[in-house]
């Protein structure tokens, strides 16, 4: 029942074959995903894409046309929304403005007919989890937007569902607030074990906070992966130009490597051959103080923190962005020598 203690037996989610159209145009085409228990996936992609879509889906928001949607081995492709034991919160703030923040959270019990008492005790219970136990007389507009999510949250969470599916929810907040709320959701998610999928646009926000990305692009999933495989192993042009910052070179590909302003460099996963730009990220390229190399010019350098970006301009006028240690100080129209660290490198056609 929902009043039982707050746990979460993790539940596996399956995707098989999702389609869905709106008219002439398909949103989804045959999109497949399996979720493990107490997982925390997300959906990553550019705007329509159809992370929405496929979240909508999930929850029974939307009705697919075709394939089948599996919690916990049960279909419930054709179950509604109201019984399929899901929370959600979504990006704008949807607490109701006349009820108090405990009121709110009691919301979902007070739908399944939960008695007074058990329901404000385990309201109570929820909102101290999200740090909130001394606010549940307030009322929505007395709060932040960080704190009106907290509430979002805990009234997703209060009614035990099986999965839980969050929706751009920091995306109307503050660059600060937005990254101590997305880690305060990572810690409660794996406290709690709720299987979760997190849509976003925000690549870094993926990165940071999920187990797996799903990596969208118009109706289908194009990679599947942990935060590193996903920067390290991009199966895709797609993936290596979407997911973190990539100089893209021109070169020339031949079995299996690529050679780019002189330097061989291996290549991921294709078998293209000839002229090609190869995705080589800015970390990847070194400054080096010996013999061989590419030769160029400072043309300007930032400053990120721990960190400095630095983009060059080699002899061929080629643009090129240096990721180092920011203690190296690099001045504009310093000459410099670049090589490159060799990892392998996803290449197009060009
Ligand atoms: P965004 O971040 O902009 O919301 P998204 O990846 O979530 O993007 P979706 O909202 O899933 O994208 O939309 C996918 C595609 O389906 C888009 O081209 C969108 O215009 C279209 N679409 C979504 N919902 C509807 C609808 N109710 N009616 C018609 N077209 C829709």
């Amino acid at each position: 029942p929902v009043t039982g203690p707050l746990t979460f037996a993790g539940t596996a989610v399956s995707l098989v074959g999702i389609e869905k159209s709106f008219g002439s145009h398909t949103a989804l085409r045959g999109v497949s995903l399996d979720i493990r228990p107490g997982e925390f996936v997300a959906l990553l992609g550019p705007s329509g894409c159809g992370k929405t879509t496929l979240l909508r889906a999930l929850s029974g928001l939307d009705r697919i046309d075709a394939g089948r949607i599996l919690i916990d081995e049960q279909d419930v492709s054709g179950v509604p929304v109201n019984r399929r034991d899901i929370g959600m919160v979504f990006q704008s703030y949807s607490l109701f403005p006349h009820m108090t923040v405990q009121q709110n959270v009691e919301f979902g019990l007070r739908m399944r007919r939960v008695d007074a008492a058990r329901r404000a005790a385990r309201a109570r219970e929820v909102l101290e989890m999200v740090g909130l136990g001394d606010r549940g007389g307030r009322y929505a507009h007395q709060l932040s937007g960080g704190q009106q999510q907290r509430v979002a949250l805990a009234r997703a969470l209060v009614t035990r569902p099986r999965v839980l599916l969050l929706d751009e929810p920091l995306s109307a907040l503050d660059a600060k607030v937005r990254v101590q709320l997305r880690e305060q959701i990572r810690r409660l998610q794996r406290d709690l074990g709720i299987t979760t999928v997190f849509v976003t646009h925000d690549q870094e926000e993926a990165l940071a906070v999920a187990d797996r990305v799903a990596v969208m692009n118009d109706g289908v999933i194009e990679q599947i992966g942990t935060p590193e495989d996903l920067y390290r192993r991009p199966v895709s042009p797609f993936v290596a130009d979407f997911v973190g910052l990539s100089n893209m070179l021109d070169g020339v590909a031949r079995g299996g490597e690529v050679e780019v302003h002189g330097h061989v460099l291996p290549v991921l996963g294709t078998t293209v051959e000839g002229p090609v730009q190869a995705f080589v990220r800015p970390e990847d390229v070194v400054f080096t103080s010996g013999d061989e190399g590419v030769d160029a010019i400072v043309v300007a350098s930032s400053f990120l923190g721990s960190l400095r970006r630095t983009v060059v301009r080699a002899a061929d006028g080629t643009l090129i962005a240096v990721q180092h240690d920011a203690s190296d100080r690099r001045e504009p129209d310093d000459a410099v020598r670049l090589r490159f660290a060799g990892h392998p490198v996803v290449v197009r056609p060009r």
